[in-house]
Order: C-alpha cells, then sequence, then structure tokens
C-alpha cells in the first residue's frame, strides 16, 4: 500500500496515524484493563438468546431505553445523558461539537492516548502539559493555554491517578470553555464527577461500559452533561451509531447484573493492591492506582514487554513517563492470572537485567 497522499485527501490526514497499541494476541493480555472476569450473567443470557429482529431492523435512534437505564444507574435525569459507541465515540463526537476548526484541546500527560489523535482528526490543536511530580494534573499551565476543551482522565490512564476533587471543581469553575472528565475508569475508584454536570453546564464526564461492565466488545459509551451540552454530542455523533444487539445486552446488563458488576470491581480494588503489594516486596514502586491496573516503574519496561510476550504474558509498556521513567501497566484480573503474571515477571525482569 502506497502512503503518498491522494490527490483529493485531506492535507490534515498526512499526520494522523492509526492506533496502534501493539496488541498482537497472547495467552494471557493484561493490556487493555477489561474485565477478566468476563461477562456479566444476565448480558451473557441475553446475548446468547438475541432475537434476529436485532440484527435485521434498525436500532433506535438515539438510545432512549439504554438512558433511562442509564440514568438511574448514574443518578441523572435521562435528558442529561448521551450514548455512543464506545467513548471513544463520545469523546470524538465532543470534540467535533465543541472546536471550531483550529481550537486548543488541552489534556494532561501522560494521559488517554487518543486524545491528541481525537483533536488532529477533527481539525483541532492539541497542548499536552506534563503532569506534577505527585501525578496531579499541573491545572494552571493547562488553564493558561486558554482551551476550548479542557481534558482530565480520573482515575487516569495510563498512571492510575484520582484526580483531586478540588483540581476537577476548579477546573469546571475556571476553564474558557468545555471540561470533559473522562471516567472510564470510575467503578474502581468508587467515586464520580456525575454530580458536577448537574450543577455546571461546561462539564461533559464520560463513561463506558468497556471496563467494569466487562462488555468492551460491543462498543457502549456515554456522556454526561446538561442536556443542551449532551444534545449537540448527540447532533455531532448522528443518530442510529448504538448497534441494536449492544443496546439490548447493555440494557440487561443494568437491570439485571449491577450486583455482579459491583462485586467484580471489588475484587479488582482487592487483587490490585495485592498485586502492588507483591511488587513492593520485589522492590518496586508501583504508583498508587483508583482503577483496574497497575502502573509499575520497571527499568528497560519495553525490553520487560518483549521477555514477558515472549512467556505468553502482555502488559503495556509505556517509556520514559515524565517524574517516573519507564513503567508497565498491568490490568488486574483474577488472582491465579495474577500469579501468572508474576512468574513471567521474575523470569522476564532476571532475564533483561542478567
Ligand atoms: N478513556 C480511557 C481513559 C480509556 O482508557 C479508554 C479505553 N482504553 C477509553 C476512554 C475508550 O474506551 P471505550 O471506547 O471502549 O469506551
Amino acid at each position: 500500500m502506497s502512503s503518498d497522499r491522494l490527490a483529493f485527501a485531506r492535507a490534515l490526514y498526512d499526520g494522523v496515524p492509526l492506533y496502534d497499541p501493539k496488541r498482537a494476541p497472547v495467552a494471557l493480555d493484561l493490556t487493555d484493563n477489561t474485565n477478566l472476569w468476563g461477562m456479566p450473567p444476565a448480558a451473557e443470557r441475553t446475548w446468547r438468546a438475541l432475537p434476529v429482529s436485532r440484527v435485521t431492523r434498525y436500532p433506535s435512534l438515539y438510545s432512549a431505553e439504554l438512558k433511562d437505564a442509564l440514568a438511574a444507574y448514574v443518578g441523572v435525569p435521562a435528558d442529561y445523558l448521551v450514548t455512543g459507541c464506545g467513548s471513544d465515540d463520545i469523546l470524538d463526537s465532543a470534540m467535533r461539537a465543541f472546536g471550531e476548526p483550529g481550537s486548543l484541546v488541552a489534556s494532561s500527560e501522560p494521559s488517554f492516548a487518543m486524545i491528541p489523535i481525537f483533536a488532529q482528526m477533527n481539525g483541532l490543536a492539541y497542548a499536552g502539559i506534563t503532569e506534577r511530580a505527585d501525578q496531579q494534573p499541573d491545572l494552571d499551565a493547562l488553564l493558561a493555554t486558554r482551551p476550548r476543551i479542557l481534558y482530565l482522565c480520573s482515575p487516569n490512564n495510563p498512571t492510575g491517578a484520582l484526580v483531586a476533587r478540588a483540581t476537577l471543581e476548579r477546573a469546571v469553575r475556571e476553564a474558557p470553555g468545555v471540561v470533559f472528565i473522562d471516567e472510564a475508569y470510575a467503578e474502581f475508584a468508587g467515586v464520580s464527577s456525575a454530580r458536577l454536570a448537574l450543577e455546571h453546564e461546561n462539564v461533559l464526564v464520560i463513561r463506558t461500559m468497556s471496563k467494569a461492565f466487562g462488555l468492551a466488545g460491543l462498543r457502549v459509551g456515554y456522556g454526561i452533561g446538561h442536556p443542551a451540552l449532551v444534545r449537540d454530542v448527540e447532533k455531532s455523533r448522528g443518530p442510529y451509531k448504538l448497534n441494536a444487539m449492544a443496546e439490548t445486552v447493555a440494557l440487561a446488563a443494568l437491570r439485571e447484573d449491577a450486583t455482579w458488576v459491583a462485586d467484580h470491581a471489588a475484587l479488582a480494588v482487592t487483587n490490585r493492591d495485592r498485586l502492588a503489594d507483591a511488587l513492593r516486596a520485589r522492590g518496586y514502586a508501583p504508583l498508587d492506582s483508583a482503577a483496574n491496573f497497575v502502573c509499575v516503574p520497571v527499568a528497560q519496561a519495553v525490553a520487560v514487554g518483549q521477555a514477558l510476550r515472549a512467556r505468553g504474558v502482555a502488559a503495556r509498556p509505556f517509556e520514559a513517563l515524565p517524574h517516573v521513567g519507564d513503567t508497565l501497566r498491568v490490568s488486574v484480573g483474577p488472582w491465579p492470572l495474577m500469579e501468572q503474571f508474576l512468574a513471567a515477571f521474575d523470569a522476564a525482569t532476571a532475564e533483561v537485567t542478567r
């Protein structure tokens, strides 16, 4: 395939990469922070019994039924919700909805790797502002960029750090534009900023059913914000975006699987802290995490990642993160899988540092 630009292509797209998290298949994949306990039971039953009409007919326009169920789950009125094809779709649609061509998206870094790509895809400028040594966003520097869109992720991917409530509240009060608060991992943190979306009209809280709900393959995400704000995201997103199978299964999960989801999120938290302890016992200093993964500084993380892969285990390496250096981000799941990881990690680090 030629990389030459087609005569009719937008110049802007030359600089847009395809997302490549280097996720080649492996026996034990701990790279994507999905639910390693599997799919919730009512969701699975519903999935297996889906009527053919869910395939042959169009889905609902804007997922009204799902919004009602999400409203009950989150504790906001249904008109504060917009659904999407994964929270990726919410982020992308919202950037299109609120960014005039060339206006600025500012994000704390390191954070979700898709943010600069979504900005570029939508013809927006991007400023990444390095976080402070305590893993908190440098809010003064972020606000100084006067962003049209300010992105904060709490708990943050890849560090796991929860953004201080006072920082989020100040961001919402002082930002000149819209504040996106990405809560993909909120269920593991046990706190949410959904209330901020009820109190301020410039907040979009972004959530997903890909992580705690175990439905990543169905692509169900949602945004929470003032009704006028989420309606614009909905216009930008377009109709029929959430497919009918996803909507039906997600509804079952919200109506019948809440206990399963909460129990397994609690298990993930227990095993996360146990994994962090096991790493500390080996002399490592994992970062404090409020999510379902552990980010641990490891010298030569890319080489260690390759040595892990050679043993059938994948964790996501990050090179030279500010203040902490190379790290591995490890998704948390059932303890036997964590033991498998630790055994491979011991062998891999021994091989790399030999
Ligand atoms: N936000 C964050 C912080 C994430 O880590 C991810 C997934 N890696 C997403 C959003 C997108 O998730 P999804 O599109 O599956 O909802």
